[in-house]
């Protein structure tokens, strides 16, 4: 969001500290508006033990994020919870809550709406408004913990927007939410995933923050993966898997890839065998997903049959394959669609 004031949730406590020491107040200030951050404190008025001068500086100078629930659907079908939220500027992003046997997952959203136009995508079609600042994104984990009164112990940011296109404040992001003044959550269960922009995905791995990476990958070569991906005219695949390959050497995290089936596009055994020989000896997984079929678009998922053979397939040749469970199909109608019928439904009303 473009505001002149200062955001705080997207300061670490070192920056914090050098901002109210740069302004007269004692270190230990620093530590205690952490504190009402982490509990929640959307406003300088209910931090009861700060004096009245920094109170007015923070209220004056500075602002803290929060996130809305606009809406809340929850599955008929087992835990998953699906969240709009909303922030000060009024625009809005998803998030999925899912319950696994090891704890609770998140996915957010790291900008609202994608430029990267993948034409089988729901957020790619609803083109591009704005990128999320870093407490935008752990206002998300926050309100979703507070609603649901859970703690969440895993992230993935595979909601609406290209994370490596917002590059700076996902860094961000990543540093405050592993960090123990923060969420504290770990790095190792954290993901992220990109459509593939080759130079982030290099950047990214100099940070060695040993984080996951999901690349969607789509198709098993650049003539089937330009057909609905954009950016694979700019980075083509034979780079885009050597940065995986250096992504996994400087952090020691396997790669997935993402790759949704889509009937007559992608999913022939032909395709399989393609992607085989190009993911050999990779150490991979392969997350295959049936396309959800979204508006607007004419593609439609592959038949369970198909899926089966392109599984058998990777399998037979040493590539760990698994198609993904779907959970909170009723609700789920793939990233960015909730969105985009909140968006239609208020046009509707005006
Ligand atoms: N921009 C990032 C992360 C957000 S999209 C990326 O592209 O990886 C999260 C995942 O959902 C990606 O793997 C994306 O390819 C996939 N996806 C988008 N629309 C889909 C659809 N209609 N069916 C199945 N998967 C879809
Ligand atoms: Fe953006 Fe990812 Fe959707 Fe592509 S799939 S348009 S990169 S959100």
């Amino acid at each position: 969001m473009t505001d002149s004031r200062i955001d705080l949730k997207s300061l670490t406590q070192a920056e914090l500290s050098e901002l109210l020491t740069d302004r007269g107040f004692p270190k230990y200030r620093a530590k205690q508006v952490m504190d009402w951050l982490q509990k929640g404190a959307v406003s300088a008025d209910e931090m009861t033990n700060l004096p009245a001068d920094l109170k007015n500086f923070i209220q004056n100078y500075c602002y803290i994020s929060v996130s809305i629930i606009e809406k809340k659907l929850i599955s008929r079908y087992d835990k998953t919870v699906k969240y709009l939220f909303s922030f000060a500027d009024g625009e809005c992003v998803e998030a999925v809550v899912m319950c696994y046997r090891h704890g609770y997952s998140i996915c957010i959203s790291t900008q609202v709406g994608c430029k990267m136009g993948c034409t089988f995508c729901a957020t790619g079609k609803s083109g591009f408004s704005r990128s999320l600042t870093a407490s935008e994104m752990i206002a998300q984990i926050e309100a979703a913990q507070r609603d649901l009164h859970v703690r969440i112990s895993n992230v993935v940011l595979m909601g609406m927007g290209e994370p490596l296109d917002n590059f700076e404040n996902v860094v961000r992001f990543l540093q405050l939410v592993t960090s123990e003044q923060s969420l504290n959550i770990g790095a190792r269960h954290i993901t992220l995933s990109t459509c593939g922009i080759v130079p982030k995905i290099d950047e990214l791995a100099a940070y060695h923050i040993p984080i996951n990476l999901a690349v969607s990958l789509h198709a098993p070569n650049d003539e089937i993966r330009s057909r609905t991906m954009p950016v694979a005219k700019a980075y083509p695949m034979e780079e885009l898997l050597r940065a995986c390959r250096d992504y996994f050497a400087a952090t020691g995290r396997r790669v997935t890839f993402e790759y949704a089936l889509i009937a007559g596009v992608n999913d022939s055994d032909r395709c399989a065998y393609e992607l085989a020989e190009k993911l050999k000896g990779m150490g991979c997984h392969v997350n295959l997903i049936p396309v959800n079929a979204v508006e607007g678009t004419h593609y439609t998922k592959s038949s369970v049959k198909r899926q089966q053979s392109f599984v058998k397939i990777l399998a037979g040749r040493g590539i760990a394959a698994t198609v993904r469970r779907t959970l909170g199909s009723d609700i789920n109608a793939s990233c960015g669609q909730l969105r985009r019928n909140h968006i239609n439904f208020k046009k509707e009303d005006e």
